[in-house]
């Protein structure tokens, strides 16, 4: 792994980008079979390393400063993803936990201070554990306005009844935010209406059913949960009533970025496997390197990432300057784990057998790159909402700025 300060970056994002990537390089990847057992042995060097990111100040660069985070924003933390991502180790390392890391981000901006004090500060000191319930195995997950769990005032309560499935993290959760469906019936203007609440996963009626593997693996526990006649006080509403939805947009938004940043730093490590091995295995009488089959994997490769790059990073600039990056968040969405998805692929094919076994990180980056293209708005429902905001400009007069 070669990091190399870029110019057009300011010196803070360097010097982190720099420090990230000696920790990743010297510290996690040549530990990653040891990290991988979760034996003592392992645990240690667990420790060990957290201990390391701690003295170097780049512990939970995703929060503020007044929760023991780095504070560094959006467009920094993004580039600091695109290294972090080299390993699978680096994020959990780092104090990046998902989905303990994006509940932690919600409560940040819409928790109220009481919220903070219950929910946040645990989270923050791993104490707590939590999950996110959207998800549900009657409606599409890819059109959330479809979600039936609902949550009805009764006194000063919620009561909450409801089916979700692959809430990640809900074996172990302690609090589980469940996205309910809250319009109240004699209202007619506030149908449609999602708040999220919070609810603490030992409150009687709440059933955890199982893990649904996923890839022949348990070990995300993307948990099936039933709500029954669930009772939580309405203090326990994130945000305003209704907001749920925009509270979930503002998740995947900066999300979107941060996972697309993560496929490259993915891309750049496969990519590099796979220069190296090409390089150094023989096969009927010369070097993977020389056959012009191998040649073309390694162009293609290197095309997809640097389009993949300069389409994210310029997605998170528009963001960070203010402006609707939301086609451009489409976008990445669609073309970068797409472009992940054939860049591990070609790095998979050139190491024959290694490649898809356990001994190299390809075969869980393929499996992630595959997620991602159904996960976080299915590549269709992006497609979609590119093409209808480029005709919705057009049809007002306007063309598209071309060159933003
Ligand atoms: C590993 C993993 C972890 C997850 N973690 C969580 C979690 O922590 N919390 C949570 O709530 N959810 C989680 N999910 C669920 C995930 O967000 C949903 O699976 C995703 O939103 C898609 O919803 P769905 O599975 O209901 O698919 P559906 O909505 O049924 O869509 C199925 C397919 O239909 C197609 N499609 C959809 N709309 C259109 C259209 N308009 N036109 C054409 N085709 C279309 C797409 O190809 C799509 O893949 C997780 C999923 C996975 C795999």
């Amino acid at each position: 792994m070669q990091v190399a300060p870029i110019p057009t970056l300011d010196d803070e994002t360097n010097q982190i980008r720099l420090m990230t990537a000696d920790i990743v390089a010297n510290d996690i990847i040549p530990n990653e079979h040891f990290l991988r057992q979760r034996d003592k042995q392992s645990l240690a060097h667990w420790g060990r390393l957290m201990g390391i990111v701690k003295e170097k100040g780049l512990w939970a660069p995703h929060l503020p400063e007044e929760y023991g985070g780095m504070g560094i924003g959006f467009l920094k933390l993004a580039y600091m993803n695109e290294i972090l991502a080299w390993s699978p180790y680096s994020n959990p390392i780092f104090g990046i936990l998902a989905p303990n890391s994006g509940n932690q981000k919600i409560l940040v901006k819409y928790g109220t201070a009481e919220q903070k004090k219950k929910w946040l500060e645990p989270l923050v000191a791993g104490t707590m554990q939590s999950c996110f319930a959207m998800t549900e195995p009657d409606n599409a997950g890819s059109d959330p306005r479809s979600i039936q769990t609902r949550a009805v005032r009764d006194g000063d309560q919620w009561v909450i009844n409801g089916h979700k499935w692959f809430a990640s993290n809900a074996k172990h959760a302690d609090i589980a935010i469940v996205m309910c469906r809250t319009e109240d019936e004699s209202n007619a203007d506030s149908k449609g209406r999602m708040t999220q609440i919070i609810v603490p996963t030992e409150t009687p009626g709440f059933q955890y059913i199982r893990s649904v593997p996923v890839w022949g693996q348990e070990r995300g526990h993307h948990g099936e949960i039933v709500l029954d006649n669930v009772r939580v006080p309405l203090e326990n509403a994130l945000g305003k009533h209704g907001s749920g939805h925009q509270a979930a947009q503002d998740r995947l938004g900066a999300g979107r970025v941060y996972h697309c940043m993560n496929c490259i730093g993915q891309m750049w490590r496969a990519f590099d496997m796979m220069v190296k091995r090409a390089m150094q295995r023989e096969v009927h009488g010369g070097l993977l390197a020389e056959k012009q089959f191998i040649q073309g994997f390694i162009a293609d490769s290197y095309m997809d990432i640097q389009a993949s790059r300069l389409m994210t990073i310029r997605c998170a600039e528009l963001m960070e300057s203010g402006f609707d990056a939301r086609t451009d968040i489409s976008a990445i969405k669609v073309f970068v784990p797409n472009a992940m998805h054939r860049v591990v692929d070609r790095a998979i094919q050139v190491h024959g057998a290694l490649g898809v076994s356990a001994e190299t990180p390809l075969e869980g980056m393929y499996r992630g790159a595959r997620t991602l293209r159904l996960a976080d708005g299915p590549d269709e429902v992006h497609r979609i909402l590119i093409a209808k905001n480029v005709l919705k400009r057009y049809a007002s007069g306007d063309s598209w700025d071309f060159g933003l």
